[in-house]
C-alpha cells in the first residue's frame, strides 16, 4: 500500500497546471482531491512519474449562475455543491447526487472534476450530470472544447481528455423546478452504487441515467422512448435494462443488477411524480 516513487509538482492555477502538463507530459497525473488517484497509486495501478497537485487551484472552485446553465468549477468539492444554494434551486438532483458520495471525509476532499474525469460508471455525479444534460469544458494547448457528458466517458475510467488536457468547468443546463428522482443502491452506506437511477424530467420529457449498468455511465434510452410515446412508469422501467451489459462481481450478478436497474427506475420515476 506504498506508491511508486513519483515527483510532486504544486500548480495553484488552471494556466500553472495547463503548463506542468504540457513539461512532463503522459508521465504526468493531475492530483485533484485524491480520494480516487491515491487509492490507485496505493496499490500500484498507477504509477505517475509527476503528480501536478491541482488541489488549491482556487480559479477552479466556483459555483455560478451563467444565464440558463450552472458553470461548476472542475475543483468545487462535493461538499460544496451539496451545500451550494444555486445548486439547490436550479438542480436539486446534482446536490443530492453529491450528498450520497462517500462519506462526509470524502466529500470534503473529492472534487467535482475528478469524480467526472476519473470516469468511473459507478460514480453519483457522473450518473446524474449525464440526466441533466451536462457538459464538460476542457482546456489544453490547442484552446477549449466542450464535449457532451453522452460522449465524455469511452470505457471503465477512459475518456476523450488528452493527457495534456484539464477539465475545467461543468455545465448544467438548470432545471428550476422540474421534478427529478435519484435511486442508489448500496451494500454499505458509505459505498459506491451496485447500480444507481437518476431521473430528470425538462420541459415535458425525462431523461434517465444509470450507473454501474455498463463500462460508462448510460442513457435508458428505451425507457426513455416508452416514457415519450406514452407508456406508464411501470411498463417504461421494464425497459431500463435494454442494451446494457452490466458487469458481474463481488457486489452483483449482472442480472441481480439488470433486476436492479428496473425497479431503481421505477422509484426514481416514482420520486419525479411520474405513474
Ligand atoms: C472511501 C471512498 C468512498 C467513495 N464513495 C464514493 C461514492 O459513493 N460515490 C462516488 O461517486 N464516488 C465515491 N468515491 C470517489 C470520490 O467521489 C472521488 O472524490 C472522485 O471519484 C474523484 O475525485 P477527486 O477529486 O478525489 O479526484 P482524484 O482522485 O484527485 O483524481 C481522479 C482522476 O481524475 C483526474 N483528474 C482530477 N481532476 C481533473 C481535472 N480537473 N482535469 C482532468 N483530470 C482530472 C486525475 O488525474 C485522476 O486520474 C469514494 C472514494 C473513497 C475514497
Amino acid at each position: 500500500m506504498i506508491p511508486a516513487p513519483f515527483d510532486y509538482v504544486r500548480a495553484d492555477s488552471a494556466d500553472a497546471a495547463l503548463a506542468a502538463l504540457r513539461e512532463h507530459g503522459d508521465d504526468a497525473k493531475l492530483l485533484a482531491g485524491g480520494q480516487s488517484l491515491l487509492p490507485l497509486m496505493k496499490l500500484r495501478l498507477a504509477t505517475p512519474g509527476v503528480v501536478v497537485d491541482v488541489s488549491r487551484a482556487a480559479d477552479l472552485a466556483y459555483v455560478r449562475e451563467d444565464g440558463d446553465v450552472l458553470a461548476i468549477g472542475a475543483l468545487t468539492r462535493h461538499c460544496d455543491i451539496v451545500s451550494a444554494e444555486v445548486v439547490t434551486a436550479h438542480a436539486p438532483l446534482l446536490a443530492h447526487a453529491a450528498s450520497g458520495v462517500g462519506d462526509r471525509q470524502v466529500r470534503h476532499r473529492g472534487t467535482i472534476g475528478g469524480s467526472v474525469a476519473h470516469a468511473d460508471p459507478s460514480a453519483d455525479l457522473p450518473t446524474a450530470l449525464l440526466a441533466l444534460d451536462a457538459s464538460y469544458v476542457v482546456r489544453g494547448p490547442a484552446g477549449e472544447r466542450t464535449i457532451t457528458a453522452t460522449e465524455f466517458a469511452t470505457g471503465f475510467l477512459e475518456t476523450v481528455l488528452a493527457p495534456d488536457e484539464l477539465l475545467i468547468e461543468i455545465r448544467v443546463p438548470k432545471a428550476t423546478g422540474e421534478a427529478w428522482g435519484y435511486q442508489k443502491f448500496t451494500r454499505r452506506a458509505i459505498d459506491w452504487a451496485t447500480v444507481a437511477v437518476a431521473v430528470q424530467a425538462r420541459g415535458g420529457g425525462t431523461a434517465i441515467s444509470l450507473g454501474n449498468m455498463g463500462s460508462t455511465v448510460l442513457r435508458a434510452a428505451s425507457a426513455e422512448a416508452a416514457l415519450a410515446g406514452g407508456a406508464s412508469a411501470a411498463d417504461a422501467a421494464q425497459h431500463a435494462d435494454d442494451g446494457t451489459e452490466p458487469a458481474a462481481d463481488v457486489t452483483a450478478s449482472a442480472d441481480y443488477r439488470r433486476h436492479l436497474a428496473r425497479v431503481l427506475t421505477k422509484r426514481a420515476l416514482a420520486a419525479a411524480g411520474r405513474s
